[in-house]
């Protein structure tokens, strides 16, 4: 079972991927997070990306298709759940290719759709915790007063350098410019499955199983 996870930033998709995770033992590739690993590891890449992804600009499609064909190459029976990638028509049709050669290839494409207004809210309040990656939001799911993440009691908590208004305005911009074209495309090759992205976390999770099983 392969899906990717499809939306705006702020829509969910890593919430949704870690619990998909943790409940069915899928594999999460998050372009998102290899990059911000390879710039806290000081990579060259690493180095070389870490500007562009502060603006909430795109990185070059070379980068993140080289990052998600290693990830494949190291686990070519793995069931995946692609979150954040792809973000390009030329990234999908990259997708599709690497899939095939390793004979496999996309179950469902799940579109989860979230008005712009609560993106801006969402991204704005977010924080994670440092040491688990358990999500956080300052009105919906606050860290707990006596400062443990309710996952693995961890005490540090952090916000992404890009979770700011002005880098989100370019981020969501990127989005319908270069992302969304992907809605009609995967539509167009019957694989689009479309859910609500507003609702609880629960109740999200439920859609998705709806679609996948
Ligand atoms: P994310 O965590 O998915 O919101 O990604 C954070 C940032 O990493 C994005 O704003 C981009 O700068 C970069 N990035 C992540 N995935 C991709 C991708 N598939 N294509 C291009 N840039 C990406």
């Amino acid at each position: 079972m392969n899906i990717i996870l499809l939306g705006p930033p702020g829509a969910g998709k890593g919430t949704q991927a870690r619990k998909l995770v943790d409940e069915r033992g899928m594999i999460q590739l998050s372009t998102g997070d290899m990059l911000r690993d390879a710039r806290s590891s000081g990579t060259e890449m690493g180095q070389k990306v870490a500007a562009i992804m502060d603006a909430g600009q795109l990185v070059t499609d070379e980068i993140v298709i080289g990052l998600i064909r290693e990830k494949l190459e190291q686990n070519p029976t793995g069931s995946f759940i692609f979150d954040g990638f792809p973000r390009t028509l030329a990234q999908a049709d990259a997708l599709g290719e690497l899939l095939a050669a390793m004979g496999t290839k996309l179950d469902a494409v799940i579109e989860m759709k979230v008005d712009d207004e609560a993106l801006v809210h969402r991204i704005t309040a977010r924080s994670t915790c440092a040491t688990c990656g358990e999500g956080y939001n300052d009105i919906s799911k606050p860290i707990p007063a006596d400062g443990h993440c309710v996952k693995c009691g961890g005490t540090e908590f952090k916000r992404r350098p890009d979770d700011n208004e002005e880098s989100l305005r370019t981020r969501l911009m990127e989005y319908y410019k270069k992302t969304s074209p992907l809605i009609g495309y995967y539509w167009a090759k019957g694989d689009l499955k479309q859910i609500d992205g507003l609702g609880e976390i629960d109740e999200v999770s439920a859609a998705i199983a709806e679609i996948i099983g």
